[in-house]
């Protein structure tokens, strides 16, 4: 009897040790999960645009928070390109999709996307067009359900984590009238806290002839995507002063067709002092903003 309660008595002891000691470990544990969660927690209220290295065409992955947006798709031959890279970023779900304007060069690689990822919404302007490339684009938003909504000037989608896209055009009498591809493209700007990003498509000069006219210093961004891959037909100087970025992203293959970009395109951006990124030179180029500063930085 005795035995059994000195046997008790000492389980106690020990068990009372073994939960002190669980007690300290345990807290200990959960203060370092707490500051491991805090830093993740910063980390992840950041916005990263990645202007992907997919030839001559433009493809723009871009995350917050909570969403994964993907502004264009590349062309079709870089579908295999795109989706390497996509797999490497550990992309499996693509919240939103906005096609700027139906051409190739942007369009092209969304036949992958829906095939491969779980693509949940898809904006674009309307416009459409008959070529096979479309056809198939529009098919597999049919076929596979995805909810699709068509935007324009004065709309505004949350990509989520306090990061929205204003849209600023086309317009609906610019649809209507069924004009040029390029000049009808989605532009809208990003804005996350002082950052923003305005994003171009193809617009062309026409395009921020009416911009200006409308938006003026609302046009206003830290960062521009370059309009048209550099060509002389878009950047006016007007419209790159109302801009003001800080530096300018263009999209586009090395030894293009087109000769992308135009050097008095060049020339206009060097004037003004907007330092230029470029993917046929550096590679993918990412943008990293917490809402107030931001850094870029090339892949090559
Ligand atoms: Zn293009």
């Amino acid at each position: 009897m005795v035995s059994i309660m000195f046997f008790l008595k000492n389980k106690i002891q020990v068990c009372s040790v073994f939960i002190i000691l669980s007690l300290f470990l345990f807290t200990g544990c959960s203060t370092k999960t707490l500051q491991q969660g805090q830093l993740q927690n910063q980390e992840s209220q950041n916005v990263t645009i990645k202007m992907l290295d997919i030839g001559q065409g433009d493809s723009v992955l871009i995350r917050t928070s909570e969403q994964v947006i993907m502004i264009d798709t590349g062309d079709v031959d870089e579908r295999e390109r795109l989706l390497s890279l996509l797999k490497k970023e550990g992309i499996t779900t693509i919240d939103k999709l906005i096609i700027t304007h139906p051409h190739s060069d942007h369009i092209g690689g969304a036949y992958i996307l829906f095939k491969q990822f779980n693509v949940k919404a898809v904006y674009d302007n309307g416009q459409t067009t008959n070529t096979k490339t479309y056809q198939t684009y529009l098919k597999w938003i049919k076929d596979k359900n995805i909810a699709y909504k068509q935007v324009l000037a004065g709309d505004q989608l949350d990509f989520g984590g306090g990061v929205s896209f204003r849209i600023f055009s086309p317009t609906a009498q610019m649809i209507k009238a069924d004009g040029d591809l390029n000049a009808d493209s989605i532009v809208g700007k990003l804005i996350y806290g002082d950052f923003s990003m305005l994003f171009t498509g193809d617009s062309e000069a026409e395009t921020e002839k009416g911009l200006l006219k409308t938006y003026g210093k609302e046009l206003k961004s830290t960062i521009l995507k370059v309009p048209h891959h550099g060509s002389k037909t878009s950047s006016n100087r007007n419209y790159l002063q109302a801009v003001a970025p800080e530096a300018g992203l263009v999209s586009l293959g090395a030894g293009n067709d087109y000769g992308h970009p135009h050097q008095v395109t060049l020339n206009k951006y060097n004037a003004l002092n907007i330092k230029l990124y470029r993917t046929d030179q550096d590679g993918s180029i990412t943008v990293t903003s917490d809402g107030k500063t931001y850094n870029i930085q090339k892949e090559k």
